[in-house]
C-alpha cells in the first residue's frame, strides 16, 4: 500500500478551515481518501480509515447509473458573490450555507434570495446551518427563509432530541421545509436514532465519517428515508467515494453534495471531479506522481497524518 499525505489550500474559509490535508492511498482495487477534519480525534477518526482502505483494498459495488447530479454550494459570501457562483456552476441545485458564526441573519437571508434569483423558480435550494440555531431561531428563521421555497434545511440545531423538536414544531405552524440530519448522522455514534426519533425527513450520508460505501448502502436501507449523498470536502479521490456510493444507491431523488472541488485552488489527479451540466461521471480517476508531488504536505505533518493513520487503523482493529 503506497501512501501521500496532501495538503491544499481552500479558496473560500469553509466551516472555518482554510487548508485541507489529508492522506491519498493506493491498493489492489484503486485509491481511497483518508482526510478526518483536525477536530475528530479517537474513535471517530477510525470509520474514517475504513472507508479509505474499502475503496483501495476492496473498490466498489457495481453502479447502476453511469452519472450522478450534484448541487452547486455556496459559502457564507456576499449576495453578489453567491449569485456569480450559482450562474458559474451549471447546477439546478444548489446548498447554501447559513448560520455562520459572527454573521447576522439578514446576510443569510440576502445570500438565499441571491441564489433563488440566479436559479429562477424551478430550482432546488437547500441551506446548511451545521446546527448553528437553537430551536427557537430555527424556526423563526425557517418561517422567513421559507418564501424561498426550500428543498431542505440542513441540521438547523445541533441535537438530534432537538431537530425532532424543531421538525415537530414545524410542522405545528405549517412552515413547509422539510428538515435533513446531517451531523446528527455522522457525529452523534448512533444514526438509527434520527429514525427513532423522527427527527428528519432527509439524511446526508458521508463515506468517510460512515465507514465506507458498502456500510453507507446499508445504513439507506435501514434508516428507510430518503438519502443526499455529501462530500467531506476531500479531494477527487475521496469525492471518487461518494460518486461511488450515489451510483450505486436504488433511489437517489435529490442532487449530491458531491461537488465541492471548486472549493479546492488544486488537486491531486489530472481529471478533478467538477461537475459539467450538474452532474459528475461515474469512471476512474487518473492519479499522477505529478499531481501528488504539488499537492504534498510539508514533513512535519506529514508525521502527524502518519500518526493519525496509525491510531485510526489500530482502533479498528481492535
Ligand atoms: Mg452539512
Amino acid at each position: 500500500m503506497a501512501t501521500h499525505v496532501y495538503q491544499i489550500p481552500l479558496r473560500t474559509r469553509f466551516r472555518g478551515i482554510t487548508m485541507r490535508e489529508g492522506v491519498v492511498l493506493s491498493g489492489d482495487a484503486g485509491w481511497g481518501e483518508f482526510s478526518p477534519f483536525l477536530d475528530y480525534d479517537g474513535d471517530e477518526i477510525r470509520p474514517w480509515w475504513q472507508a479509505a482502505r474499502e475503496a483501495a483494498d476492496v473498490g466498489f459495488p457495481p453502479p447502476v447509473r453511469d452519472r450522478v447530479p450534484v448541487n452547486a454550494t455556496v459559502p457564507a459570501v456576499g449576495p453578489h458573490q453567491a449569485h456569480q457562483i450559482v450562474t458559474e456552476s451549471g447546477c439546478t441545485t444548489v446548498k447554501v450555507k447559513v448560520a455562520e458564526p459572527g454573521q447576522p441573519f439578514a446576510d443569510d437571508l440576502a445570500r438565499v434570495e441571491a441564489v433563488r434569483d440566479a436559479l429562477g423558480p424551478e430550482g432546488r435550494v437547500r441551506v446548511d446551518a451545521n446546527g448553528g440555531w437553537d430551536v427557537e431561531q430555527a424556526v423563526t428563521n425557517l418561517r422567513d427563509l421559507s418564501r424561498f421555497d426550500l428543498e431542505y434545511a440542513e441540521q438547523p440545531v445541533m441535537d438530534t432530541e432537538d431537530l425532532s423538536r424543531l421538525r415537530r414544531e414545524l410542522v405545528r405552524r405549517g412552515i413547509a421545509v422539510p428538515v435533513a440530519a446531517d451531523e446528527s448522522i455522522r457525529r452523534s455514534g448512533d444514526p438509527e436514532r434520527v429514525k427513532r426519533l423522527e427527527a428528519a425527513d432527509v439524511a446526508v450520508l458521508k463515506v468517510q465519517p460512515l465507514g465506507g460505501v458498502r456500510r453507507c448502502l446499508q445504513l439507506a436501507e435501514d434508516l428507510a428515508m430518503p438519502v443526499v449523498v455529501s462530500s467531506a470536502l476531500e479531494t477527487s479521490i475521496g469525492i471518487r467515494m461518494g460518486v461511488a456510493l450515489a451510483a450505486a444507491l436504488p433511489e437517489l431523488p435529490h442532487a449530491c453534495g458531491l461537488n465541492t472541488m471548486r472549493l479546492f485552488t488544486d488537486d491531486v489527479v489530472e481529471d478533478s471531479l467538477v461537475a459539467v451540466d450538474g452532474h459528475l461521471p461515474v469512471a476512474d480517476l487518473r492519479v499522477a506522481a505529478s499531481r501528488l508531488a504539488a499537492c504534498s504536505a510539508p514533513v512535519d505533518r506529514v508525521e502527524a497524518w502518519a500518526d493519525r493513520a496509525a491510531t485510526a487503523a489500530t482502533g479498528g482493529a481492535r
